[in-house]
């Protein structure tokens, strides 16, 4: 089946000519179709993947569909050195959303967060989630009803919802269903966020999905639980109950490692955004730095594979080797693991978990890119297994060796300790690990020719379609920034200075009138202190928003979106949210609380 929308006022990246933008869809026949009911209106949806009648594809499907096939290729290819029953590996995929609830009528009362989904402005109120409270408390009741009511309308579209708690900050929660395919399981995750946003509106409330809505408290990620399954019912990273699933288990696990730690760079890109920058590297969420969490027991076992693994090892080494290591992994890791929640990629028992994806995210970007360095990854590890055995050594013999060699290559990205710590960042920097903190130079690692050649020799992006996704991402992190620092100047000039300067001629009338009546300096001694702060504080405000309005002038001026992302990113939004942010903030700890038209976080927070 397929159709020809029009295609026209997509984001191109330089693709299509509007006069030639045709599109095609096609259906998606392995993702279920459903029906979406809004009031009495039913629309039968087709997943379907979406391309230019030139072939190139426009959406997040198509090459997350070719992603899948290439490892199953590549993944099937490796199983048959242990089971040749194997003839189908598929990613699965179990994400954990986490998102923010607020009242509808105070969300409509910011402007902030109904164009940006963030709070520009906002001063922390004095409890927060210093005391754990909500986290450990019951579901507040109006948001239980709203999400048994998503929940419903969920299992309604199939998508099997398993989990519902709060999360770490006030008002914020988390939901997460059983595991499926990835290619369903993404579909499902857009449909989910979707369904949730319609679903509580009939409760007056809002979600949120951006990454960081509230400065001060966490910010929402999307966990994304990935694994491989095979066609016989065996979980490719779960450790086996024999020393040869072992083997298997551990080939597959030390290529993940070996995956991640050869393209770090474009797997950090893979989740960059102007929103999910607020969360990475600050001190509640994964580092932008890619590592990788395995827990003690592995770790071990991979040191022992290191020492005893060498050149003249016969096959009595090996069975030993195979039963030690056998012995070193048990069965069911998943109480020794997953302690360590700082990291952005921590193996979790029988899945890795790839933390560091934004809570608004798309899955499928990431999804696309982790499963094509694994079948990269993979591929060559044939190879070198099979060059082994040509070789005339044992394939059991050459699987260790190829296996010792990827852990020596790849053991700096892993990590244990505290992935928030600064500690980390500096020998994280020693070890020669990427650490790109903004989207704009993160983005770089898609244009570097051995990710080009990944992509392209796995034939899951052309060359043509990386630099059109690549100006497209550049794009939209310039688009966010503006929109976020013309209404930071609307806001400030619009509703922080007028009440301000209000409070600021009460305080001098009353000055002035306790000076005219004859009194001493000291009876408005405390008076001048607040009308002082609120001066500084006014005038400040008022020559930043300046400031930045003509640091937007020069930055629109830039060609080039690369170079006007990285100005974007300097020049105005480094240079001056915070700072205006801070002299707004403090205005609304001093001035009039009658006056003050923003709702403030004590109330988007905690009124529920
Ligand atoms: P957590 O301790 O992180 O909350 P859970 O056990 O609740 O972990 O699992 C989180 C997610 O991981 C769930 O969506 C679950 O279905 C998913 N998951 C479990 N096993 C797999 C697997 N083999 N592949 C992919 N996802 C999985
Ligand atoms: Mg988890």
């Amino acid at each position: 089946m397929q159709q020809e929308p029009d295609a026209s006022s997509f984001p191109n990246g330089g693709l299509r000519a509007t006069f030639e933008a045709r599109g095609y869809t096609a259906w998606d026949p392995s993702s279920p179709p459903f029906i979406i009911e809004m009031n009495r209106g039913r629309t039968l949806c087709i997943p379907t993947i979406f391309i230019a009648y030139t072939g190139e594809s426009l959406d997040y499907k198509a090459p997350l569909l070719k992603s899948i096939e290439a490892l199953d290729k590549a993944a099937v290819d490796v199983c048959y050195y242990f089971d040749r029953n194997i003839e189908k590996v598929t990613p699965t995929l179990g994400w954990e959303q986490e998102y923010f609830v607020v009242d509808e009528g105070l969300y409509l009362a910011r402007p902030d967060l109904l164009m940006c989904g963030r709070t520009l402005f906002g001063h922390n109120s004095a409890k927060n989630q210093q005391l754990d409270d909500h986290y450990f408390a019951a579901i507040p009741e109006r948001v239980y009803a709203f999400m048994r009511d998503f929940e419903n309308e969920c299992y309604k579209l199939g998508i099997p919802l398993r989990t519902r708690h709060n999360e770490v900050a006030p008002g914020q929660f988390e939901c997460a269903p059983i595991y499926e395919e990835a290619n369903i399981a993404v579909d499902h995750n857009t449909l989910l966020m979707d369904t949730m946003s319609r679903t509580a509106l009939k409760h007056n409330l809002r979600v949120l999905l951006h990454e960081k809505p509230f400065a001060g408290v966490n910010g929402s990620g999307k966990h994304n639980n990935w694994s491989l399954a095979t066609n016989t019912g065996i979980n490719l990273l779960a450790p086996g109950r024999t020393p040869k699933t072992n083997l298997m288990f551990l080939a597959f696990f030390v290529n993940t490692i070996k995956a991640v730690h050869d393209y770090a760079d474009i797997l950090r890109a893979s989740i960059a955004s102007a929103q999910n920058d607020h969360r990475l590297g600050a001190n509640e969420a994964p580092p932008a730095i890619m590592s990788v969490f395995i827990g003690e027991y592995l770790f071990k076992a991979l040191n022992d594979v290191k020492e005893r693994v060498n050149e003249g090892m016969d096959e009595q080494d090996e069975t030993m080797l195979k039963l030690d290591i056998h012995k070193r992994i048990p069965e069911v890791l998943l109480d020794n693991t997953d302690r360590n929640r700082t990291s952005p990629f921590a193996f979790t028992g029988n899945k890795f978990e790839f933390r560091a994806v934004g809570s608004s995210a798309n899955c499928a970007y990431p999804m696309t890119v982790l499963n094509t360095i694994m079948a990269e990854t993979l591929n060559k590890f044939k190879e070198e297994v099979d060059d082994l055995i040509e070789k005339g050594e044992k394939k059991e013999i050459a699987i260790m060796h190829v296996i010792r060699e990827y852990i020596v290559a790849s053991e700096r990205v892993l990590f244990e300790g505290d992935g928030y710590s600064k500690a980390w960042e500096e020998e994280a920097e020693k070890r020669g690990l990427p650490n790109q903190k903004t989207t704009p130079r993160a983005l770089d690692a898609m244009l570097a020719d051995k990710n080009i050649d990944l992509f392209v020799s796995n034939k899951i992006y052309t060359k043509a379609e990386i630099e059109a996704r690549h100006d497209i991402e550049l794009e939209k992190y310039i688009k966010k920034v503006q929109i976020e620092s013309r209404l930071m100047a609307e806001i400030a000039t619009s509703m922080i200075l007028p009440p301000a300067i209000r409070y600021q001629n009460l305080l001098a009338k009353n000055i002035a009138g306790l000076k005219g009546a004859g009194l001493s300096e000291s009876a408005y001694a405390n008076q001048k202190q607040i009308l002082d702060k609120i001066s500084e504080h006014i005038n400040n405000a008022s020559d930043l928003v300046e400031q930045m309005i003509d640091a937007r002038k020069s930055a629109n001026k830039i060609e080039g979106n690369r170079e006007k992302a990285i100005a974007y990113e300097e020049t105005i939004k480094e240079a001056f949210f915070e700072k205006i942010r801070r002299h707004a903030d403090k205005l609304e700890l001093l001035v009039d609380d009658r006056e003050w038209y923003l709702p403030k976080y004590r109330e988007l927070l905690f009124l529920r």
